[in-house]
């Protein structure tokens, strides 16, 4: 039996983690759950699986579960302690990380610290912080699984081989709803435009970054640490059919990839069950109903988020962290109505012309990072009006 704590429950990749959860009942069974807000979602979730532990990080939250949940004898938690009481609970085997945000920095810290493995899901660990956490998981001899897609089907096509005959990595992206639209065409987009993924059905913060195409410079940034290679030996190639989720160039030209119909569960159930592969019932994939695949360089002039991901990843340091701030801010403004889409990176280029620079920021040096980008933020949407 493998014990699963599940932080970020009720989101997209927490809701898709449980469904396999609840298809192998012998194999897997939930020893905490976490969310924010979501208390309604987060209490059917508890009396289902009957975890030890339940962390709400809103406290008002926190004290409504407590009472609906007083029958079940439920721990219920709250705040950043109650994430890192769920995060480090040592009858756990691996922790999902699926929630969203830098508050998922601390707890994945945490569960590290603990010796418990990690099905990685929440981007800010590593692109904030991949130089504190790739060092940690070694030191505490824990074994960290992507559940991202991309890296997932890197982490798969992998499998087996050499690191020093990695050539290359192929990472693809499907290119966002708002691919073949004109720059002009873009600062006309609005929040419900965007929102219509074509291929993926996800959370709005992450749609939102997947139309800007900031959403793979992180992933750019996330794979650099997970994969120990440089920013030069990624190339992003964009594939709007998304039925090859990334792929591995070897040095002897051969490239490994994984294909299928996209299906968040295959990653995150190979998180959970790697090398092996039980059976799931995704859409199989036919090549012959496909036919055809294409293929195109991404455009770093019309998504500017897309080229700051490089530049900030290139600076290093807590750049990636005033990038990543800049564009959650950014992005929840853009969803409230209250900026142009086109905005988005405009905002992130002003806080990270802003920002002063930190070499190797500690966790604390991150977090306050991320609030002063923010800051930056608020203060130039002042000065927009
Ligand atoms: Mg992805």
């Amino acid at each position: 039996m493998k014990n699963v704590t599940v932080m970020g429950s009720t989101g997209s990749i927490g809701t898709q983690t449980l469904d396999i959860i609840r298809r192998h009942p012998d194999e897997l069974c939930v020893t905490a759950l976490t969310a924010s807000t979501s208390v309604d979602l987060i209490e059917k979730q508890a009396r289902e699986f009957a975890p030890k532990l339940v962390a709400m990080y809103d406290d008002t939250a926190a004290s409504g579960l407590s009472k609906r949940l007083r029958d079940t004898g439920i721990k219920v938690v709250s705040g950043m302690d109650g994430l890192i009481e769920a995060a480090s609970l040592k009858e756990a085997d691996i922790v999902v990380t699926a929630m969203v945000g830098m508050i998922g920095i601390r707890p994945t810290v945490a569960a590290i610290e603990a010796g418990h493995d990690i099905a990685l899901a929440n981007k800010e660990t590593l692109v904030c912080a991949g130089h504190i956490i790739m060092p940690l998981v070694r030191k505490c001899g824990v074994s960290l699984y992507p559940v991202d897609s991309e890296h997932s089907a890197i982490f798969q096509s992998l499998n087996g081989e050499d690191h020093d005959d990695i050539e290359r990595i192929i990472l693809t992206a499907s290119g966002g709803p708002f691919r073949t639209r004109s720059y002009d065409e873009l600062s006309k987009m609005k929040a419900e435009d965007a929102l219509k993924h074509p291929n993926w059905n996800m959370g709005n913060k992450i749609t939102i970054d997947s139309a800007t195409l900031v959403n793979k410079g992180l992933e750019v940034m996330e794979a650099c640490h997970l994969f120990d290679v440089g920013l030069d030996d990624i190339e992003v190639v964009v594939h709007p059919q998304s039925i090859i989720h990334s792929a591995v160039m070897y040095k002897d030209g051969g490239i490994m990839a994984q294909m299928g119909c996209p299906d968040m569960r295959l990653p995150i159930q190979y998180a959970l069950f790697g090398p092996r592969r039980p059976y799931l019932d995704t859409k199989r994939l036919s090549l012959t109903d496909l036919g055809t695949m294409t293929f195109e360089r991404p455009d770093p002039e019309k998504f500017k988020g897309f080229a700051l991901a490089y530049e900030a990843a290139r600076i290093g340091g807590n750049m990636p962290t005033v990038f990543n701030a800049a564009n959650e801010r950014a992005v929840a403004l853009f969803l409230d109505g209250k900026i142009s889409f086109t905005d988005i990176p405009r905002l992130i280029r002003i806080a990270m012309d802003r920002a002063d620079y930190i070499a190797s920021p500690s966790v604390d040096e991150i977090i306050a990072t991320g609030d002063l980008a923010e800051g930056y933020v608020n203060d130039a949407l002042s000065d927009m009006k």
